[in-house]
């Protein structure tokens, strides 16, 4: 019998997609979110009065065909991303030159790309957890494979600044599945790492937290509401947080899954949601203003990459219509954990003297906004949680089988784009036609 009455646990894209979709089909659905806003780690800055930057997830690809289905419905559009001119090298001494990648020895990159490529390869994207050489592929760490594969030393150098952009992993935090599950759920390596044809082909002009502040407007969604408990009964589930309780037939969990473990579930999950190694990914996003793009006249493209932090890589992420100037510069892996501890003034200080290193022809930025995902307790894992050596192997066959009442969506329950808005988006589909549809 499909359920008549849903709690959706969760407003970021995959919960609101989830209850959306349900309440389409006309089901009583309520959306219950720990923050004080909608949209996860989808999240706007407003970095002039009106015109906001991403501080959360950003770049689009033609690819994720369910997310332009939904922008196309909510009557969002997009932007391409900037990145005509030269770009900006500092490794460690400052270069500029066209293209993305740094000045390291070609052939050293090439083979880098290549053996990754490999990896790729050998992964069932569906059921990473049965790949042909899941247990071998399971048992060590990104770093470690570098230690035993990687011969030049420009490919040790470019390697962790490469999983940092694409995954905001410190290669000690993932496994050498989790690294090539997540590169070829996302298209594979050269999808995933383009700009012009690629995954970060564009960006949703205005914001991308706009689409699930749309969504929510349509639905029953309740604020500042943490579930502490699920407790499921013969007929009935029901959703608690602080004191309040809402009965259902079903229940939709879309949040991360350090987060889902830290729920009371009775009965007991058959097992944890996150591995025992399984880390928060680690991205910190500092946005430098400017009075208009101001690089571009210089013949830059406002992108750089450094060997040095805080500022990894920077992106013009300025607004369709260049009114203001935005340079977001990365913070990714280990640098992101010893950034996120230091003072704002101490950041900003730092992001600066980084800027002004890479981009002398520049004023300094009118203004500096760090968001901090590293120590956010309502997301823990930006981009997406990074699974360690051992947990698809344990975890992966529980990813997505219901617990009774109970089905799971987010995008760390997606095999397709995991870790991406895109996935988000499919895992909350999907939930849904659990609910409604029931097997
Ligand atoms: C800095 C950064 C850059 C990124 N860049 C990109 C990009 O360029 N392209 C891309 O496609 N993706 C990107 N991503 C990833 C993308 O943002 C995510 O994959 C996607 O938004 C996840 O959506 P979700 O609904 O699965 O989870 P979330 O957005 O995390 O939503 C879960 C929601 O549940 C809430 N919640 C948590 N615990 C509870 C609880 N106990 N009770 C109630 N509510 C709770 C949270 O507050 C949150 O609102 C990026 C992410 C970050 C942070």
């Amino acid at each position: 019998m499909t359920a008549a009455r849903v709690v959706v646990i969760g407003a970021g894209l995959a919960g609101l997609t989830a209850a959306d979709t349900l309440q389409q089909q006309g089901v009583d659905v309520t959306v219950l979110e720990a923050r004080d806003r909608v949209g996860g780690r989808t999240h706007g800055v407003e970095v002039a009065p009106g015109s906001f930057a991403d501080a959360g997830a950003a770049y689009l690809g033609e690819r994720h065909t369910s997310l332009h289905r939904l922008l196309g419905r909510l009557g969002l559009k997009t932007t391409p991303t900037t990145t005509a001119g030269a770009s900006r090298f500092a490794f460690p001494d400052l270069s500029e030159q066209s293209g993305r990648f740094p000045p390291l020895n070609a052939v050293a990159l090439g083979d880098l790309f290549d053996r990754l490529d490999d990896l790729t390869r050998r992964v069932r994207p569906e059921q990473p957890w049965a790949s042909p050489d899941a247990e071998t592929l399971d048992a060590e760490t990104a770093a470690d494979w570098a230690e035993r594969n990687l011969r030049h030393p420009d490919a040790r150098r470019f390697f962790p600044l490469f999983l940092g952009e694409m995954m905001a992993a410190d290669p000690a935090a993932v496994s050498v599945l989790h690294m090539a599950f997540y590169l070829r759920s996302g298209g594979g390596l050269n999808y995933l790492n383009a700009f012009e044809g690629g995954a970060q082909a564009d960006r949703v002009d205005g914001g991308a937290h706009q689409i699930c502040v749309q969504l929510a407007a349509g639905l029953d969604v309740r604020l500042g509401t943490s579930v502490d408990a699920v407790h499921q009964g013969q007929d009935t589930v029901t959703v608690h947080s602080g004191d309040t309780a809402w009965a259902a037939d079903a229940v939709i969990v879309a949040i991360p899954p350090l987060l889902a473990d830290a729920i009371d579930w009775q009965p007991g999950l058959p097992a944890p949601r996150a591995g025992t190694r399984t880390a928060p990914g680690s991205a910190v996003k500092v946005h430098l203003v400017y009075p208009s793009p101001l690089w571009r006249a210089h013949g830059l493209s406002g992108w750089s990459v450094s060997e040095r932090g805080p500022l990894l890589s920077t992106v013009d992420d300025s607004p369709a219509d260049g009114s203001v100037g935005v340079l977001t510069g990365f913070v990714t892996g280990a640098e992101a954990h010893r950034y996120a501890a230091l003072p704002f003034a101490a950041q900003r200080a730092e992001a600066t003297e980084q800027a002004a290193a890479l981009f002398p022809q520049l004023p300094a930025p009118i203004a500096v906004h760090v968001t901090d995902w590293v120590t956010d307790p309502h997301s823990r894992g930006c981009y997406a949680a990074l699974l360690g050596p051992g947990d698809w192997i344990r975890n992966g066959p529980h990813l997505t089988r219901p617990h009774g009442r109970v089905h799971w969506a987010g995008t760390e329950t997606s095999t397709e784009f995991f870790g991406l808005m895109e996935g988000a988006i499919r895992s909350g589909h999907r939930a849904a036609a659990e609910v409604i549809h029931p097997y």
